[in-house]
């Protein structure tokens, strides 16, 4: 039995379009789930009604496999991190993680070896006499995460716990989080709209928008098998390259074809996903900038090796991504690859790219949901 069970939550705000719209999902015991989705998707609305600071207009709540309607936010034994504002000025912070372990007469000894342990995997072992006036707010949150999680609650709701904190903190804490998750057995419900930390803590992960599940999986099925165009352009980044396309068969040979681009398809692949009766409709082609490669200007008229405009380079350290323009659109190109400043192309220069058949994604045009992914096999562990 999951620890949380969603089922079908539907919350109205005035007469806009539902913030939740039918929305279920389950978190298991001791597993680290993320609820991620755009700004607006009801990632925070759905937190708020789990923790029963708000009420849904329809749809169940079941924690421990116990409904929770009716039941107050003091009742459900859930710890949920708010902001850093929500620290006891007057309090230091040793007496701030220990208040919730008081109100549940936790014994002395046992207070000082959770909240010891707790702070030093935060990095806040040091900061334990201090009032929260007296630290950065990075410090404060840090204390704010503690403190939710020293707590032996049934379920941990976070959101967006370390937004706030700055690049070099968060990739630490992305880290002990997890550590700090296993280490506790803790099952937590973590919302974020950064792919990043969903990718590398999350065991599962439920992408929302609009209210709406759009899919659940791991982290690799999200990233690897996208249920839908809107699960494809919003995990990955670069974001993957959509292009609507028409398909066309030559004989034995099936082709993508859309303004300026003409990509032979692998045909035991087309066939396999019964795509030759798409004929007619529309499709939308998703292709990672990660397998977009570029090629000489000597490969130009090969079979997939495309050819456009420099629009935009971006250098990043040990990677470079080029937006290139290329029959009317922009697509982006991911490279391993990083040109010392000389070898750049200049904006605007012709430049010849391959698209790898075997990597390539089929969405229906009308309903965006997924037709095609690239065949499991080793390029695919690169
Ligand atoms: P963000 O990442 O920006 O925090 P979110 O996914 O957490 O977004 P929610 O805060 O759950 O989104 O909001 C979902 C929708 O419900 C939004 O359109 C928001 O404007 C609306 N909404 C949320 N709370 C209220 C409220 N109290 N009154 C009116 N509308 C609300």
């Amino acid at each position: 039995m999951a620890t949380l069970q969603i089922e079908h939550l539907v919350r109205r705000f005035g007469q806009a379009a539902p913030a939740l719209d039918g929305l279920s999902l389950s978190v298991a015991e001791q597993e680290f789930v993320f609820l991620l989705g755009p700004s607006g998707a009801g990632k925070t609305t759905t937190l708020r009604l789990t923790a029963g600071l708000d009420q849904p207009d329809s749809g169940r709540i079941l924690l421990g496999g116990r409904d929770m309607a009716g039941i107050a936010p003091r009742d459900r034994n859930v710890a949920m991190v708010y902001d850093k504002n929500s620290l006891y000025p007057h309090l230091n912070v040793f007496e701030n993680m220990a208040y919730p372990l008081r109100l549940r007469r936790m014994t002395d000894s046992d207070i000082r070896s959770r909240i010891g342990r707790t702070a030093e995997i935060l990095g806040i072992g040091h900061l334990l006499d201090r009032r929260p006036g007296q630290l950065s707010g990075g410090q404060q949150q840090r204390v704010a995460i503690g403190r939710a999680l020293v707590r032996d609650a049934s379920i941990y709701l976070m959101d967006e716990p370390i937004s706030h904190l700055d690049a070099k903190l968060r990739a630490h804490m992305r880290v002990e989080f997890k550590k700090l998750q296993r280490e506790f057995a803790a099952t937590i419900l973590y919302v974020s709209h950064d792919q990043l930390e969903a990718m590398t803590m999350g065991d599962r992960i439920v992408v929302i928008d609009k209210g709406r599940v759009q899919q659940v999986g791991t982290p690799r099925q999200i990233f690897d098998t996208p249920a839908n165009r809107f699960v494809a352009e919003f995990v990955g980044e670069p974001a993957m390259n959509t292009l609507d396309c028409a398909l066309v068969q030559d004989g034995g040979d099936w082709r993508a074809e859309a303004p300026g681009v003409s990509l032979h398809l692998n045909a035991g692949w087309v066939t396999r996903h019964g795509l030759q009766n798409r004929r007619a409709g529309g499709v939308v082609l998703g292709m990672r900038p990660q397998h977009l490669t570029l090629a000489a200007p000597g490969d130009a008229g090969q079979p997939n090796v495309e050819t456009g405009r420099v629009y935009a380079v971006e250098t990043l350290g040990s990677e470079t991504v080029y937006d290139v323009e290329s029959g009317g659109r922009i697509l982006r190109i991911w490279s391993r690859r990083a040109p010392d400043g000389r070898a750049l192309p200049a904006i605007g220069a012709p430049i010849s790219f391959r698209v790898d058949p075997g990597a390539l994604h089929l969405f229906d045009s009308g309903t965006g949901q997924a037709l095609a992914h690239p065949d499991p096999g080793p390029r695919r562990a690169a």
